[in-house]
């Protein structure tokens, strides 16, 4: 009988995991520029963690955790996010006491009980990045100017970074005030989430996707009308820097995050090719968190990127396609076989992509499986190369044998150069000929 794999949690087959590895290269390539290193965490945290720093009104921590008893009455939670795990390493290893400013990424698996449709997943992966040590707004904008050129990096499909202000502890009660009023005042006509959120949290009036809320809440008050002169400035200094480096984004006022402990700058990444799931990435500001989990009153900053929607809404790149082998080796017979095994084996070491077929089977069939890996040579292998160690070259690509052109006992330098001095004579072949090779 077949198991077939759990809803929701996916495979990442061959071809594609190619995109994923591209993806994670060119993202830990610019985050070391921008200064940033590997924090690695694991998957399993107490299920506290979570409800007191994402906040148990939160969608996440009311519905979406896998959550499981460890046996011995402890609760235990398969991360839905990757900041409170993050924080919560950063205090317990005293990390401010060594570097009071932290630049940190991680990228990894994450867990949310959430409707599976496109771009939404169980199991999904993120890739990281948080901040430490640091509330100006200078850091804000340096962590857009990341968001903003890793969209470049991965060629993100039209990205759009969507950007609004939460305020702070001393604006936001008051701004929490003025919406709850509002939203009391039209409770017959909100969701029952909403309804039931109204005391404890307003906020998520303004991002509800059910259409009858939205339209009741359609000129709802925004916290960028309610910011003090200090959020205000904070937020204009943000916009400063985005607009000398010419950094597209766009005011979003309804854009609240949904998680508690958000404060000033939020923002999010929208992006081609995602449907009705078309965020590939959000973040924001969280002054509070550090300490709200027993550690110094630190300010953080930092955002989060679905891989899944990062590979959906990148543009093709040949670079983030599975590379095919340099050479592919046809022996023919087990003679010719253990020869090729035993140039296979160093050419390897020497840094070559090397691809065999079987030494049992018919030369048609092995050439059946070069052409599928798309390897540019196939150096066939049969008694006659055997005997002279030498192997015949075949170029792919203009469709050309050289009998035993290159020996079985070159090094792997040796082999590139004699390849590239085969190709370039075939092409001449091919101008004299007037392309008549092929
Ligand atoms: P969040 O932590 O909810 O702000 O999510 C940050 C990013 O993670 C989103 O913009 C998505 O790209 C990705 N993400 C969040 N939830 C899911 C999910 N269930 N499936 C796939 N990607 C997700």
């Amino acid at each position: 009988m077949k198991i077939a794999s759990v809803k929701g949690f996916h495979d990442v087959l061959p071809g594609e995991s190619a995109r994923w590895t591209w993806i994670e290269q060119r993202s830990r390539d610019l985050l070391g520029r921008y200064g940033y290193s590997e924090i690695r965490l694991p998957i399993v945290e107490r299920t506290e963690l979570f409800s007191r720093s994402i906040g148990d009104t939160t969608d996440i921590v009311e519905k979406e955790m896998y959550t499981f008893d460890d046996r011995d009455g402890s609760l235990l939670t398969l991360r839905p996010e990757g900041t409170a795990a993050l924080v919560r390493a950063y205090v317990e290893h005293a990390i401010a006491q060594r570097e009071p400013i932290s630049k940190l990424y991680y990228l990894g698996p994450m867990f949310r009980r959430e409707k599976p449709q496109k771009g939404r997943q169980r199991q999904f992966h993120q890739i990281g990045v948080e901040v430490i040590g640091r509330d100006d707004a200078a850091i804000d904008a340096e962590v857009l100017l990341l968001l903003h050129d890793l969209m470049g990096a991965l060629h993100i499909r039209q990205p759009r970074i969507e950007l609004n202000s939460l305020g702070c502890s001393n604006c936001r009660p008051a701004y929490r005030d003025v919406l709850r009023a509002y939203g009391e005042a039209r409770r017959a006509s909100l969701c029952e989430n909403c309804a039931r959120r109204l005391e404890r949290n307003p906020l998520r009036l303004l991002d509800c996707k059910v259409a009858t809320c939205r339209d009741a809440t359609a000129d709802a008050p925004v916290m960028l009308d309610h910011l003090d002169s200090a959020c205000k400035q904070h937020f204009d200094a943000v916009r400063a820097v985005l607009d000398r480096e010419t950094v597209p984004y766009a005011l979003s006022p309804r854009m609240v995050r949904g998680l508690d402990y958000y404060c000033r700058t939020a923002f999010e990444v929208v992006a081609e090719g995602l449907g009705s799931q078309n965020a590939v990435g959000g973040g924001g500001r969280y002054d509070g968190l550090v300490k709200e989990l027993g550690g110094p009153d630190a300010p953080g900053i930092g955002f989060a990127l679905g891989v899944e929607r990062l590979v959906l809404s990148m543009a093709d790149h040949p670079e983030a396609l599975p590379l095919p082998p340099d050479i592919f080796l046809a022996p023919l017979g087990s003679a010719a076989e253990a020869e090729t095994m035993h140039a296979a084996h160093r050419w390897r070491h020497d840094g070559l992509r090397v691809e065999m077929g079987s030494g049992g089977r018919s030369l048609k069939s092995q050439m059946r499986f070069a052409d599928k890996t798309a390897a540019p040579f196939v150096l066939i292998v049969g008694e006659d190369e055997v005997a002279a160690g030498a192997a015949t070259v075949r170029d792919m690509q203009a469709k050309k044998d050289f009998p035993k052109a290159v020996a079985l006992i070159a090094d792997g330098t040796a082999l590139r150069q004699a390849l590239a001095q085969l190709a370039a004579s075939g092409e001449e072949k091919k101008a004299e000929s007037g392309g008549a090779a092929s």
